[in-house]
């Protein structure tokens, strides 16, 4: 067994760059376990991820259109496997630890409530009083708590690496702020967990517009509006001149992203050529890393407040998102007035902290679809 694990640390000290975090230099887990024999801790919390009730239900999460919209957009599940694709491409051209940026991006996700951050909205206006809901706290919850996959801890005992850079996220407001280099921080993530932030950010500027004109929320000539789109219309048109309207959306589509991820791996190669970071303590005393360039960062805030304008607040959008906000708040009401409706795990939840966290944690667990019939079910309907 020895031998395996040898083997992973060498593997690692030959592919990985000193500023990766190494497999050999984990903090561990809070409840010590042996080695496994032929997997590394990182790849072990992968597969602790991918195998969890949490990961599943994220199948039928929104991501920003709901269920019933139409089967060709993003679903929580696929907006997590496209992450962990682009934080996969850009850690291998940074030689950063590739299975603990998959493990952190198949995790980025997995707190947030059904309905997107409409449930997100109204379960942290009912839990105001016991410190409001966050679906990156909330992941870090269901980490440490909440899944029950195991006889011997509760949650999923994931190394300190991931737990970490899930808390991190949950503090982004008060420690920094992605793609700023603001020094107010206390310490910097981890370039892999800065790799997961900025592919979050790349997959949902390009799938969000992509899927927003799939559904004839928004048209392509609205989009050329947008530098960003334009920009990309130019860069496909010159390598492939002749496409028709679908294949040159789909292509600005992949541009986007291709674009983006070239610009971030030259943009951090610069900074960690200048030497400063060398190691992961550097790593963690250093502004963030990983970012787009100047140029970029102004076209991602043009579409990004383009998509918040034309599509985030879609009258569409808006009707689905009171309907589910609705949903959740008489759930609440009627689970805090009657606690003994909830499943027994939550019933103990409610003993070891309180009711509303307890309902809190039940409600931001469902998937849309069984939010809805647990709704009907609950009102007697
Ligand atoms: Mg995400």
């Amino acid at each position: 067994m020895a031998d395996q694990i040898d083997i992973l640390s060498e593997r690692e000290r030959t592919i990985l760059a000193r500023y990766a975090m190494h497999s050999a230099d984990s903090r561990g887990r809070r409840h010590p376990e042996s080695p496994h024999p032929y997997r590394g801790p990182y790849q072990r919390d992968r597969d602790r991820i991918l195998h969890s009730a949490a990961f599943r239900r994220l199948s039928q999460k929104t991501q920003v259109f709901a269920g019933e919209m139409g089967d060709y957009h993003r679903t929580r599940l696929t907006h997590t496997l496209e992450v962990a694709s682009i934080a996969r491409t850009i850690a291998r051209a940074l030689r950063l630890n590739e299975d603990l940026v998959e493990a952190l991006a198949f995790a980025h996700d997995l707190g947030h409530p059904p309905f997107g951050h409409a449930g997100e909205a109204v379960l942290d206006e009912c839990l105001r009083d016991v410190g409001g809901f966050n679906h990156n706290a909330q992941g870090v919850r269901i980490c440490e708590l909440l899944e029950s996959s195991y006889r011997e801890y509760p949650g999923l005992n994931l190394t300190d690496e991931v737990l970490e850079g899930q808390r991190q996220r949950a503090n982004k407001r008060h420690h920094y702020t992605y793609g700023s280099n603001s020094t107010e921080r206390v310490s910097s993530p981890l370039l892999e967990v800065q790799v997961v932030d900025a592919a979050d950010s790349i997959a949902y500027d390009a799938h969000d517009a992509d899927d927003a004109l799939e559904l004839g929320l928004l048209s392509a000539e609205q989009l050329f509006e947008v530098p960003l789109w334009s920009e990309a219309r130019e860069r496909v048109l010159d390598r492939l001149p002749v496409l028709n309207k679908r294949q040159l959306l789909r292509a600005i589509v992949h541009e986007i992203i291709d674009w983006q991820v070239s610009d971030h791996i030259e943009q951090t190669q610069q900074t960690l050529s200048e030497g400063a970071v060398a190691t992961t303590d550097d790593v963690r005393r250093a502004p963030i890393v990983i970012c787009p360039s100047e140029e970029f960062v102004q076209k991602k805030a043009n579409l990004e407040q383009f998509l918040f304008d034309k599509v985030y607040r879609h009258p569409q959008l808006l009707a689905k998102r009171e309907h589910a906000k609705q949903a959740i708040r008489e759930m609440f009401e009627i689970l805090i007035a009657q606690p003994e409706k909830l499943p027994p795990k939550f019933q103990r939840i409610a003993v070891f902290e309180n009711l509303p966290r307890a309902v809190g944690d039940y409600l931001a667990g469902m998937t849309d679809r069984f939010a809805f019939e647990e709704h009907r079910q609950l009102l007697g309907q």
